[in-house]
């Protein structure tokens, strides 16, 4: 019985040799020797499973024949079973029925929690608390985890400056910089200290690459873009995505230059494979292989699964291009065999990595499922993640944080009263309708609440992934209710937005405005009330410009999860003190997109700016700069020192003095620019930051060491450069605003 032969032998080096890579290449080695060439096609196999994930295994039609290639062992992976014992089931199947027994990998898309549900991507970047996240991606492997998963397809590190593309809330932001640590971050999370635990996942940086700079923001969109956007700022969170030991990469729907990136051979063997050396294995998007013949690149489904092979696709999700077609072109010469058994060999790797040749059904353990879904300690985690999430845009009069002893507080808006929008979208494994509302945790701090709708975001609340939103345009029937509650309020709370489904996969967007009749529902209740705290819940930056001039207190909440109501209540009546940093600019308008704070100057003289490079009719500021927040105390920057003594490490201090009342926690920022280079620069560039907290009237000096990593770039052939000469630095409070002086970097070593 060689799947018993394979475990002894796989124990007993094991024993020998531990988790080294010996013992894992000695093992794997001998399984691919045992392998027929379907077998190993079958390991670059992905199915689905099925979408209703608490339902019974389907016994007919398609899914029988996906549970037949199972038992036949071309199956490598499976994604969307989800549950103890449905994995269980399910890696019976491969176990005990195929040839070889070798057990699947069981995937899903864990974006932000799986249960227990935190903040969205975009929203935990603002907290710029690196551990945070890093607990937060724990949180969400732990849970995974306990229902029998251990691969998540995150975290999506695709850099984007476009807030209408709608998966701008499952990534990082328009930074590269601080994407690359937040990657990190999460991937540190989900994998944790040892793969092999039951309690840790497999990880998988996505989209490889360019998925992110879909031109005008549409989602699968045509990507087109120079080698500097390339090396520079699309490529670098991948690579830092490797430093963290990412086991899995994912590739991408869209072109990239004419190319498609799952068919992309400079992407992945090249650059991926090649200059980076990466070891793991990487899997298509959905269906991202069969996607090449609509792009126009491969001529049918068997072309184009010679295509990904050749390119370094390894793992072949949902297009049905491997498992058809493989073996012929293998035997027609057309796809060489070591690339199979190369692929087959990564993707094994792995599967030794998380243990599961040792135990297939060590994360399906159904005692362990009931004892950790929803834990305490998840809730928790999720609650100080949800608050530190929260930027605080406007407070003109302080009427922040609220006072307890106000008696008439007015909550305005339907997204207050919303238990599923403070999910966000991307929630494959919780419960609709289990987030805190707003107004649940307004209500747990005070008695003095009363609420008013006012209107609808949706008119059709039953919306499916695909289908479009119908937005509530006309029905404004609730409008007087709130206008009377606003009247006779000290007070008003008015919470609007996007509902969970504005943003996501397909869900871009060609307005960034407050959808439906918000709207207008704000300024009536402000001819009525001026005294609003309006607190923003939604998936992406907008363009509240009406708002930036007429509401005196704003706050950026985002949807922030389970625990989203009761972040928001201990924000607004001062139990958090907020510290969050916007992650993206936010425009004015929505013609200025793309628009970022690491842009390009024009030649034109700066006099001139007015004139050129500007539109005639929108200011070309932004609405809210990058890195900008506000907290409920003052900051003061002093003191920016430089010594560039040692031109491999530059050390740049400031002083940051809490000049206010309350304790709270700051983002120190540090930004460069090299003045004059080889390929031009960007107006700054992040390159540091901390988050430190002080307490009233309390300072710090906080130390930034700029060392080759941060003062070079990649040269037009890809090359990483360091070059000498003037290079500005700024430390502050946002990419705004800061001190500022500049260093000479004397000639330099590559
Ligand atoms: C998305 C991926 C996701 C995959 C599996 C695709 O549509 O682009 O990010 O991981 O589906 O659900």
């Amino acid at each position: 019985n060689l799947p018993i032969r394979n475990w002894l032998t796989a124990l007993f080096v094991s024993f020998l040799f531990g988790q080294t890579a010996f013992a894992q290449q000695h093992f794997v080695d001998s399984l691919l020797n045992e392998m027929t060439l379907e077998e190993k096609i079958g390991q670059m196999n992905q199915y689905t499973g099925f979408w209703d994930a608490t339902g019974p295994a389907p016994t007919d039609g398609y899914g029988k024949n996906k549970y037949e290639h199972v038992k036949q062992g071309l199956v490598g992976s499976m994604l969307n079973v989800v549950g103890a014992e449905r994995v269980r089931k399910m890696q019976e199947l491969a176990v005990n029925e195929s040839r070889l027994g070798i057990p699947m990998i069981f995937a899903n898309d864990v974006i932000h929690g799986h249960k227990t549900i935190t903040p969205i991507p975009l929203a935990e970047t603002a907290s710029w608390d690196l551990e945070a996240i890093k607990q937060s991606a724990r949180v969400a492997a732990i849970e995974a985890s306990a229902m029998g998963l251990n691969w998540t397809f995150a975290p999506m590190v695709d850099i984007s400056r476009d807030a209408r593309w709608g998966r701008v809330m499952e990534g990082a932001g328009e930074d590269t910089y601080l994407g690359s640590l937040v990657g990190k971050a999460r991937i540190e999370g989900f994998q944790g200290d040892d793969l092999s635990a039951n309690n840790t996942i497999a990880a998988c940086a996505k989209h490889f690459a360019g998925y992110g700079f879909a031109e005008s923001g549409k989602d699968y969109n045509t990507v087109d873009v120079g080698t500097s956007t390339l090396y520079n700022i699309i490529l670098p969170p991948f690579k830092a995505a490797i430093e963290s030991d990412v086991k899995t990469f994912m590739n991408s729907f869209n072109t990239l230059n004419g190319i498609p990136a799952t068919g992309n051979k400079f992407l992945q063997r090249d650059i991926l494979k090649g200059e980076w050396a990466y070891e793991g294995f990487v899997v298509s998007d959905w269906g991202s292989a069969s996607e090449m013949v609509n792009h126009g690149y491969a001529k049918d489904l068997k072309h184009a699964a010679e295509l990904a092979a050749v390119a370094g696709s390894d793992m072949d999700m949902e297009s049905y291009a491997y498992v058809n077609h493989l073996k012929e072109l293998v035997e027609e010469g057309k796809v060489d065999v070591k690339l199979i058994d190369e692929a087959a060999r990564r993707i094994l790797l792995v599967k030794y990595e998380l243990g599961l040749f040792e135990d297939p059904y060590k994360y399906c353990d159904i005692e362990r499922e009931k004892e950790l879904l929803y834990h305490a300690d998840h809730k928790a985690a999720a609650l100080d993640m949800a608050k530190k999430s929260i930027v605080l845009l406007k407070n003109e009069n302080n009427v922040l944080p609220l006072d307890k002893k106000q008696k008439k507080i007015a909550v305005i808006g339907a997204l207050a009263d919303d238990k599923q929008s403070p999910l966000g979208n991307w929630i494959m494994g919780a419960d609709p309708n289990t987030a805190v509302s707003v107004l649940e945790g307004l209500k747990n701090y005070s008695k003095h609440i009363s609420y008013a709708k006012g209107a609808e975001v949706l008119a059709d609340k039953n919306i499916g992934f695909a289908n479009e939103l119908v937005i509530n345009e006309t029905d404004k029937s609730g409008f007087q209710e709130a206008i009377d509650l606003a009247k006779e309020s000290e007070v008003v709370i008015m919470v609007l937005g996007e509902h969970a489904n504005h943003s996501g996969e397909a869900r871009s967007r060609s307005k960034l405005d407050l959808p439906g009749v918000q709207q207008e529902l704000l300024e009536e209740v402000y001819k009525i009330n001026k005294n609003i705290v309006l607190v923003l819940t939604n998936g992406r930056p907008l363009a509240i410009t009406w708002a930036d001039e007429h509401i005196p207190t704003i706050v950026e909440a985002w949807q922030l999860g389970s625990q989203a109501g009761n972040a928001i209540a201990d924000v607004l009546f001062g139990g958090y003190n907020p510290s969050g940093k916007l992650p993206m600019t936010f425009p004015r308008s929505v013609g200025q997109v793309p628009i970022y704070y690491n842009y390009y100057n024009t030649g034109r003289p700066t006099s001139d700016a007015i004139f050129w490079g500007h539109y005639m009719d929108e200011s070309v500021a932004p609405l809210y700069p990058f890195g900008y927040g506000l907290s409920y105390t003052s900051f003061e920057y002093a003191n920016l020192k430089v010594d560039a003594s040692d031109a491999a490490k530059v050390k740049v201090t400031a002083s940051v003095k809490n000049t206010g009342e309350y304790e709270g926690e700051e983002v120190v920022q540090l930004y460069i620019r090299d003045k004059v280079a080889s390929v031009v620069r960007p107006v700054k560039e992040l390159k540091g930051f901390e988050k430190i907290t002080l307490k009233s009237g309390e300072s710090k000096v906080v130390e930034f060491v700029l060392t080759a990593k941060e003062l070079g770039f990649y040269n037009n052939q890809g090359e990483f450069v360091v070059e000498a000469g003037e290079f500005d630095v700024m430390v502050g409070t946002s990419s705004a605003e800061g001190l500022k002086t500049t260093f000479e970097l004397s000639e330099v070593t590559q």
